[in-house]
């Protein structure tokens, strides 16, 4: 889906700076920045310098909660005992841009499996939104969404199931229509 929605924004006329983790998708045209990452950490490192700058922040990576405490560069040998892997919290990307939000508009995404309107709208509150786009958690790798858009005090609009890629204009339509 983020790939789909940075290249609507960039064939509509935005200047957008993709940042992305490791995907086998190809890079969408037109974009001004392409930034590859490898972990949450650096995620965060390249949004935060870029943010004070950028009009849209859209958050729609699946980005990993925890990271191992511990790595090892050799091959970790079995033992008789049972293995605990301890994981540290990673930063929350979009709560934090939401802290520091000045004039940003801010998109999320919830990916649930139950309550999923509920559950949206305690993001968008919590992470200070103004909009956020729920879908059902199933809908990972595949090539149809079905996602419905609730709006800081507007009203809930549901779009029919379609290809990612024109979910993606439609979801910047509705951006463009509430900013
Ligand atoms: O809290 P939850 O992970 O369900 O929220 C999903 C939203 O938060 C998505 O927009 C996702 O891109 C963003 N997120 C983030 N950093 C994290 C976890 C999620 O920016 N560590």
């Amino acid at each position: 889906m983020g790939y789909s929605l940075a290249e609507a924004a960039a064939n509509l006329g935005a200047e957008v700076y993709l940042v992305s983790g490791p995907s086998e998708l190809k890079q969408p045209n037109n974009i001004k920045e392409f930034i590859k990452i490898n972990s949450t950490k650096q995620m965060y490192n390249e949004v935060s310098k870029r943010f004070d700058n950028c009009d849209i922040f859209i958050s729609c990576a699946a980005v990993a909660d925890y990271k191992p405490k511990n790595y090892s560069n050799i091959k970790i040998k079995k033992s008789d005992e049972d293995l605990v892997i301890e994981l540290d919290r990673n930063p929350d990307i979009l709560f934090e841009m939401g802290k520091k939000k000045k004039n940003q508009f801010l998109v999320g995404f919830a990916a649930e499996t139950n309550d999923i309107l509920a559950n949206a709208s305690n993001k968008l509150n919590k992470k200070n939104l103004d909009m956020i786009i729920a879908n059902n958690a199933k809908v990972m790798n595949q090539d149809e969404n079905e996602v419905t858009i609730i709006k800081k005090n507007g009203p809930i609009v549901k779009l029919a199931s379609d290809l990612k890629e024109n979910l993606a204009y439609e979801i910047m339509a509705e951006i463009i229509k509430t900013i």
